[in-house]
């Protein structure tokens, strides 16, 4: 068992956790990520021959994990709607870290495919799952998904998840003031002393489709205020280095909560994300505008030091802290790319 060296980039964060996004599809069009009117009809999402196959996707992995990642998280679009995704779990799983230890296998979902795949995934190896879900009023869910789906559909699949085993299972809801926010309080009333964790998540910029205005932000601080009006809340330390939420607990024991604040309160200090895109590209922060190839290297027979040696250097030049550095006009490499092709 050989003891981990963590690459570091320019600012000392380890890398320690990959994203990688297995298609650019999804069958939402959620406003704040993927907006119809952008990702309508004619839109051309990437050819199937141009997607890392499963084997890719491993091998670049087990060199990931071998350089110190500890948490792989599997994203889309819609990971789930990716053919046969259990076999690339099952893959995945057999990864040990140079200490020997399994890795934190994670999935992001919206939910509609997950019911009857939970049992599936579970065997293959998953350890948990998180599932988007941004309001219980079906109308209002139905203006934030732009889908027809209903709002059963995705409870009744948090629910098969953490009877599969998928625990816990966190609920990710992205607040916009005017649309969901009166729905802070349903949720919270929902999913308390359920044993599932519900996370809050600030609306952010992401891409450059969704007409992000700050107007539009509830702010970490205030969505704990009113939460707190009806139920007393107490914060938590982190668990670990790099945890992107804020978490809380109610005061009467019924478990606990989070707040994503990439807007009001920043965290790229300790950002140690390294996300991978459908076609193979490395992409430094989830702001991006330029990505680093590494599928030419996968299909010319680099060998894996050569890719281990091209993810040093790509990991090791990085300085990206965008949400730190928002609206200070930082200079950038073009559009950034789009939340609905990298991931969460
Ligand atoms: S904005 Fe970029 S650097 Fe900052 S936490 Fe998010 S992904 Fe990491």
């Amino acid at each position: 068992m050989s003891k981990v060296i963590y690459f570091r980039d320019q600012l000392k964060r380890p890398l320690r956790d990959l994203r990688i996004s297995v298609t650019d599809r999804c069958n939402f069009r959620c406003t704040y990520c993927m907006p119809r009117e952008i990702f309508g009809p004619d839109h051309v999402f990437l050819p199937r021959s141009s997607l890392l196959t499963f084997d890719e996707i491993f091998r670049f992995a087990k060199v990931a994990v071998s350089s110190g990642i500890e948490k792989i998280r599997l994203t889309g679009g819609e990971p789930l709607l990716r053919k046969d995704i259990e076999h690339l779990i099952a893959k995945l799983a057999t990864l040990r870290t140079p200490a020997g230890n399994k890795i934190d296998l994670t999935l992001t979902t919206n939910g509609t495919l997950l019911g009857k795949k939970a049992a599936a995934l579970k065997e293959a190896g998953l350890t948990r799952v998180t599932v988007s879900l941004d309001a219980l009023n079906q109308d209002i869910f139905a203006q934030m998904s732009d889908s027809r789906v209903s709002v059963e559909t995705v409870l009744d699949s948090i629910n098969q998840a953490g009877e599969a085993g998928l625990k816990p299972v966190k609920v990710n809801m992205v607040v916009r003031k005017g649309i969901n926010d009166h729905q802070i309080l349903p949720m919270a009333r929902h999913f308390r002393g359920s044993g599932h964790i519900l996370r809050f998540i600030e609306y952010m910029d992401v891409g450059d489709t969704n007409g992000w205005n700050m107007q539009e932000v509830v702010t970490g601080k205030e969505i704990i205020d009113i939460i707190s009006t009806e139920f007393p809340l107490k914060s938590r330390e982190a668990e670990h280095h790099g945890q992107v939420a804020k978490s809380w607990e109610y005061k009467d024991g019924a478990g606990e909560i989070g707040v994503i604040t990439s807007v009001s309160q920043p965290f790229c200090g300790d950002c140690t994300r390294l996300r991978l895109s459908p076609e193979g590209k490395m992409f430094l922060c989830l702001f991006a505008s330029k990505g680093f190839d590494i599928r030419a290297m996968l299909r010319s027979g680099a060998s894996d030091q050569e890719i281990q040696s091209r993810l040093a250097s790509v990991w090791g030049a990085r300085t990206d802290q965008y949400s730190e550095q928002r609206g200070a006009n930082m200079p950038t490499d073009g559009p950034k790319i789009e939340m609905s092709y990298i991931g969460g």
